[in-house]
């Protein structure tokens, strides 16, 4: 990976009450590259999502953003999108385009949803509804695109459908960043991972890098490696074999 940096996160910890969600996160998120957020439910991933966006206060640390454009840099794919019932696909995609000058049918064909573009939204499928989430995160050409579980909940093909339009938009010359329970899927899109345990980011680097590590594909050795970092982070430095 060659490209700039466009987010950093340095020590960054959220608080709720006393749970931490997120405990002192560093991490890089590269300009030419998919970045997955991995870990098991409740590790911290969409609560770093939100930090990186902004949308979430920081309890410490610090989250700097560099990039072109850096007013209008990010877009942002939530778990569950929602949109205003009574409106057609078109007439969403175009409340989204209007507010930064893009084009609601080029976002359409961007997902493939032209087809259903007079259909009222409140009729869509979870599939269609997640395409026409991602059309709104891609309004305007962000440089950074963050998709909290695009495909959660989905049948297969449509998962695949998702990932592959997620590959796209990295294709595409823009920095995504990705949570995803999917893991096979994440391991053939992503570039990078950051896996995440109770909030602690475990282990961070290329998919390559962490197969070498675990020693085979990692939706297989998942659960191992996760296993693996408890007994580093339990055992005290200088004593693990
Ligand atoms: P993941 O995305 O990996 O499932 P989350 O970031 O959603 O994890 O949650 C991390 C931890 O923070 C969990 O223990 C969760 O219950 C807690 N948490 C997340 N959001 C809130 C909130 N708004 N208020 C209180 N606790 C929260």
């Amino acid at each position: 990976m060659t490209g700039e940096t466009y987010l950093a996160a340095d020590e960054v910890t959220k608080k709720y009450g006393d749970v931490t969600a997120v405990s002192a996160v560093s991490l890089d998120v590269p300009s030419d590259a998919v970045t997955g957020f991995i870990g098991p439910n409740g590790s911290g991933k969409t609560t770093l999502l939100r930090l990186l966006l902004g949308v979430e206060r920081l309890t410490s640390g610090t989250i700097s953003y560099s990039g072109p454009d850096a007013e209008r840099q990010l877009g942002y794919l939530p778990q569950r999108p929602t949109f205003r019932p009574g409106f057609s696909v078109r007439e969403t995609a175009a409340f989204y385009a209007d507010l930064v000058d893009d084009d609601p049918d080029r976002l359409l064909e961007r997902v493939g949803l032209e087809a259903v573009a007079d259909r009222p939204v409140s009729g869509l499928s979870g599939g269609m509804t997640r395409l026409l989430g991602i059309a709104q995160a891609l309004a305007g050409d962000p440089p950074i695109v963050m998709l909290d579980e695009p495909a959660s909940g989905l049948d297969p093909a449509m998962s695949r459908l998702i990932f592959d339009i997620v590959e796209s938009i990295a294709d595409a010359g823009r920095a995504v960043v990705l949570c995803s329970h999917e893991l096979p899927l994440v391991e053939k899109t992503a570039d990078r991972l950051a896996v995440l345990e109770s909030g602690r980011l475990v282990r961070t680097g290329s998919v390559e890098e962490l197969r070498e590590q675990t020693g085979g594909p990692l939706h297989e050795t998942f659960t191992a490696l996760l296993e693996q970092d408890r007994a580093a982070i339990a055992a005290p430095e200088g004593t693990q074999s």
